[in-house]
């Protein structure tokens, strides 16, 4: 038996709603009923005024960025352990991103860090909900007040999250979010920002469809981008919504079944769910520590022998050494935090319908493996 890190929780619903997408024949991302119902049921669940479809987290952060105005010889400040979608975002628009270092227990930003690396060059702050656990947010938006900064949540691994009984997704400027095939809701690709600004609404929906012209179509309000998001797949969205509750009730099972099986192994760090914060558990995340410094691999090896997948952690930006070197940038200054969960984390299967059969053969094979590599 191969457990996977995740599997797509989709079946029978979503397949009736895209098969009457495909049926009436409305398969863009202009057109089609699943379009506005999927943006409406989404506000709804965030608490936003707008809620508006992308193609994917990826064009989510990048229209936030371009609806921002953020360009060239901007500063933006980003959690440095996260997907680095999060900073490429930053760099299509030309602007440089400052990474910020990690907390170790939430693995999100630190935000004692933050206000030492404002400068009059930062516009914004990306705050990443990092594997379903939410930002201490109000520091983030007192600083942002203080300095005039724009305030943009990645949700991508926190949909229903919640901060001080606030949604996640509105807490900022804007929200984006991924309904990438293995995130808590799923179109296979896709993605939505969450705003309540409607003059931040009105030009993120206008740059999200090549900016067309409203008198003329054909002469466009700007330079604008492809990111539309297909009603076909906003089919499968709407049928995801229905079971909302239920996904983020299994996240909760199954973290919490993990948690009780490993608090008391030794050198291992687990998620945590501050007093601050609903976690949705994204993926059940695991750091090691002490003994277990530097055995990753040995342990990854020893389970994957065993026909159970893990997955490494995020390299941090700080880290990213291909790619400024390809951009002839200098590397950030190290993110010490970051660079050790980077080095040290992985998680374990995860995925919103796996089974507690699945999880006791992860945990019994996971035991084993720490204690060989602390034996070693
Ligand atoms: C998945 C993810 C993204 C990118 O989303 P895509 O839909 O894969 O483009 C961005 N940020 C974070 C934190 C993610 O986990």
């Amino acid at each position: 038996m191969i457990v996977p890190v995740s599997r797509p929780f989709v079946g029978a619903e979503e397949a009736e709603l895209a098969r009457d997408a495909v049926a009436r024949g409305d398969i863009s991302g202009i057109f089609g009923e699943y379009i506005k119902e999927f943006e409406r049921v989404y506000a709804d669940f965030c608490g936003t005024k707008y809620a508006i479809t992308v193609s994917s987290g990826t064009a989510a952060l990048h229209l936030a960025m371009a609806t921002l105005n953020i360009g060239p010889g901007d500063e933006v400040l980003v959690s440095a352990f996260t997907n680095m979608a999060t900073f490429f975002a930053v760099l299509y628009q030309g602007a440089t991103p400052i990474p910020i270092d990690s907390e170790s227990d939430t693995w999100n930003m630190d935000i004692a860090l933050l206000e030492a690396r404002i400068t009059p060059q930062t516009k914004a702050i990306i705050a990443v909900h990092i594997y379903g656990h939410p930002v201490d947010m109000d520091p983030v938006l007192e600083l942002a007040k203080k300095y005039n900064l724009f305030v943009v949540e990645d949700v991508a691994e926190a949909h229903g999250a919640t901060y001080k009984g606030r949604n996640t997704g509105g807490l900022g400027h804007i929200g984006c979010h991924s309904f990438y095939a293995n995130k808590i809701v799923t179109t296979g690709e896709g993605g939505m920002l969450t705003v309540n600004d409607d003059a931040l609404a009105a030009r993120a929906k206008l740059l999200k469809s090549l900016a067309f012209g409203v008198q003329n179509k054909f002469l466009h309000q700007d330079v604008g981008f492809n990111y539309r998001l297909t009603n076909v797949q906003c089919a499968i969205g709407v049928a995801q919504m229905r079971k909302i509750n239920e996904i983020l009730r299994c996240k909760k099972e199954m973290a919490a079944f993990y948690t009780e099986a490993l608090k008391d192994e030794a050198d291992i760090c687990l998620p945590t769910e501050k007093a601050y914060a609903t976690n949705v558990y994204w993926m059940y995340n695991i750091v090691l520590t002490g003994r277990l410094e530097g055995k990753r691999e040995q342990i990854m090896t020893a389970l994957k022998e065993r026909e159970i997948e893990t997955r490494e952690d995020f390299v941090p930006y700080s880290q990213q050494s291909i790619v400024f070197e390809k951009r002839g940038l200098v590397l950030p200054r190290a993110c010490p935090i970051a660079e050790r969960i980077g080095r040290d984390g992985f998680y374990l299967p995860s995925g919103t319908i796996i089974s507690r059969e699945e999880q006791n053969a992860v945990i019994f094979e996971l035991k084993r493996a720490l204690k060989d590599a602390r034996d070693l």
